[in-house]
């Protein structure tokens, strides 16, 4: 518990002095890729190092956009939510870049009525950053499925894969700041998704072999008062 506690503090300051920075950064950033723009047309032919400078400072906005988010749950407003509405809602969002990647999204809800205390745009991006990882574990296709059930006092959502599954040195340092083993990753998904799972008093476990890997999420649940 005590190393917990640690790694969580870790992640509020470096999440603090992350988003700063990443703000600072965003303006001149912004400038410069105006600037390009307006150069590009005065360039002669398609000019080869314009494409990879363009990419490269696309990355950099990606990176910075994912590091803003960790300012975000200062501002965090709960409102009680049905996690499968918010399940269905990202669901519809990434189902055009499954189906492009040769991958079934499976939905097995269970049916009791699951109702948590969240912010509602936290919680979805949790499930993207989760959803998104498994999409990637799979360059091959496949299914990822996403189930519900309700415990005594908490809601528990998984999200599944049929990848290669998370080595065991990478599995104890999931959610560290930049820890990516993608080309094009920021490493920051989880460092956020893990963030934003305790800022709503749950918990998430990951449980990978090399058949595939298994993200639980548990949620406090929202009595339902009739
Ligand atoms: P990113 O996706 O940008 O690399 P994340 O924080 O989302 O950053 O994930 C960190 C790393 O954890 C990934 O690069 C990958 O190596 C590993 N990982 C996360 N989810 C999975 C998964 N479902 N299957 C295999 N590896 C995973
Ligand atoms: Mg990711």
């Amino acid at each position: 518990a005590e190393e917990l506690m640690i790694r969580s503090e870790k992640l509020s300051v470096a999440g603090q002095l992350a988003a700063g920075i990443a703000h600072e950064i965003r303006n001149p950033l912004t400038a410069i890729k105006g600037f390009l723009q307006l150069m590009h047309g005065e360039i002669e032919k398609d000019n080869q190092y314009f494409e990879i400078i363009f990419s490269e400072l696309n990355r950099i906005e990606m990176i910075l956009s994912e590091l803003l988010m960790l300012a975000k749950p200062q501002e965090t407003v709960f409102e009680k939510a049905n996690v499968k509405t918010i399940l269905r809602e990202v669901v519809t969002l990434l189902e055009t870049e499954a189906i492009l990647r040769n991958i079934v999204i499976e939905k097995k809800f269970s049916d009791e009525i699951q109702e948590v205390v969240c912010d509602k745009n936290q919680l979805k991006q949790v499930f993207i950053n989760l959803i998104k990882n498994a999409i990637e574990a799979m360059p091959n296709g496949g299914t990822v499925t996403i189930s519900t059930k309700s415990e005594n006092f908490s809601i528990v959502i998984e999200i599944k894969d049929e990848g290669e599954g998370i080595p065991k040195e990478l599995l104890e340092r999931l959610g560290e700041p930049f820890l990516t083993t993608k080309e094009k990753g920021t490493g920051l998904g989880l460092m956020i998704t893990y963030k934003i799972v305790e800022n709503h008093k749950g918990t998430i476990d990951v449980s990978s072999s090399e058949k595939g890997t298994v993200f639980t999420i548990k949620l406090p649940k929202q009595k339902t008062v009739l």
